[in-house]
């Protein structure tokens, strides 16, 4: 899978498989000057031009000068730098791992799936084992490996690095993930809920980029969102913000898993669609739910469809309080695209503010399921970024 995987066709999908393409050269057939480049791909020279300056303005590359054929030339190569950043997003029923040069540059990624109700000790051991073995891949040693951002389906407080419920994720409870993942895999490491992670993701490299105020949904076995004010990811008091798949949309339904009663979750999470079609499909996975709609099946499509719409109730009190000017569909059920935005859209028109739900647009995940982890790895380098300037200002000081 593709980590930047934009929308098929468009200028931003047609980008990144081109310089995708240059870094595959480059990491096959060693340092290259760009008309060679430009020879071994089939790309433009001047599109190649653009490419290694864009690279080398994100340290994937270096320029070394050199002389081809008796005249002096440019020789490009990937970075050998050592710094590698590393992004962690657990699910409910997995972990993914990326290692990076940066933001756009990963250099390769692994998913584990992990059974529900793990918990954390044996979900932070299989994230560890996936990150050796990446780094180990890439022929770098974790020392290698300077800052790991970290996301958590659940919402982690700030304050206390845990997570902030007692019953969403009763397995991770009373862990400080972050102090513990640091100790395992000897780098700091930054923790923060998932769907903050896929907001960060698409606010540096994808759909939310230059975006004041927005939102990034993110809808998968459970539902959450990632809430961009003044260009920032907005986190509350607590770290908190964001947890739309619990606000409450009828007071006197079932039971939530957070305690409280007829929120978002319990109609279009995971378990609450399976639930929709045990009668008439049998178990169901979301993937299995995902797939047969995506076939055609009237079933998994109808219950996709309403998902849409009760989703659209809560976005439109989100749309009110908010204004944002974009919100952008990002997880599993991202996938099914119009089936979910479509109900979506009318939802917001019937029940925001006209003037509100007319400025709105609705995008889908340029990062596609992969936003949070990308969103890691733009912590990761923050987060290093934050350590070398606490170094430079130690040194300083001595
Ligand atoms: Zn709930």
């Amino acid at each position: 899978m593709n980590p930047s995987q934009a929308a098929p066709g468009s200028q931003a999908s047609l980008r990144e498989a081109n310089r995708l393409r240059v870094l595959e050269t480059l990491r096959e057939q060693g340092a290259m000057t760009q008309v060679e480049i430009a020879g071994s791909t089939g790309l433009s020279p001047a599109t190649v031009s653009n490419m290694v300056k864009e690279l080398d303005g994100a340290g994937a590359v270096e320029l070394a000068p050199s002389i081809r054929n008796g005249r002096r030339a440019v020789l490009v190569s990937l970075a050998t730098g050592n710094t590698l950043l590393a992004g962690i997003a657990f699910g409910d029923r997995d972990v993914r791992v990326a290692v990076a040069t940066g933001p756009r540059d990963v250099i390769g990624r692994q998913r584990m799936p992990l059974p529900s109700n793990h918990n954390a000790d044996e979900g932070m051991e299989r994230a560890a084992r996936l990150l050796y073995d990446l780094v180990e891949k890439s022929g770098k040693a974790m020392t290698d490996v300077k800052a790991v951002g970290v996301g958590i389906p659940a919402p982690v407080d700030s304050v206390s690095g845990q997570v902030g419920s007692e019953s969403i994720m009763p397995g991770w409870r009373g862990v400080d993930v972050a102090d513990e993942l640091a100790g395992r895999l000897g780098a700091p490491v930054l923790v923060d809920n998932t769907a903050n992670l896929g907001a960060l993701g698409e606010l540096r490299i994808g759909a939310l980029q230059g975006v004041q105020d927005g939102v990034f949904l993110k809808l998968s076995h459970g539902i959450g969102a990632g809430l961009v004010i003044g260009g920032e990811v907005f986190r509350g008091s607590a770290g908190t913000a964001g947890e739309i798949g619990h606000l409450t949309i009828d007071e006197h339904g079932q039971i939530c898993r957070c305690g409280n009663r007829g929120c978002l979750e319990t109609f279009i999470g995971a378990q609450a669609l399976g639930e929709a079609l045990a009668v008439s499909h049998g178990r169901l996975t979301l993937r299995d739910i995902i797939a047969r709609a995506q076939g055609g099946d009237v079933g998994c499509r109808r219950v996709l469809e309403d998902a849409g719409r009760h989703l659209g109730v809560a976005v439109a009190g989100l749309v009110n309080l908010l204004n944002p000017s974009v919100i952008v569909i990002g997880g599993q059920l991202a996938l099914v695209g119009d089936l979910i935005v479509d109900p979506l859209r009318a939802a917001i028109e019937r029940s925001a503010i006209p003037s509100a739900a007319a400025s709105v647009t609705i995008l889908s995940s340029e990062l596609a399921t992969e936003a949070d982890v990308v969103g890691g790895i733009v912590a990761a380098e923050a987060l290093h970024a934050a350590s070398d300037a606490l170094k430079v200002t130690i040194g300083s000081m001595s």
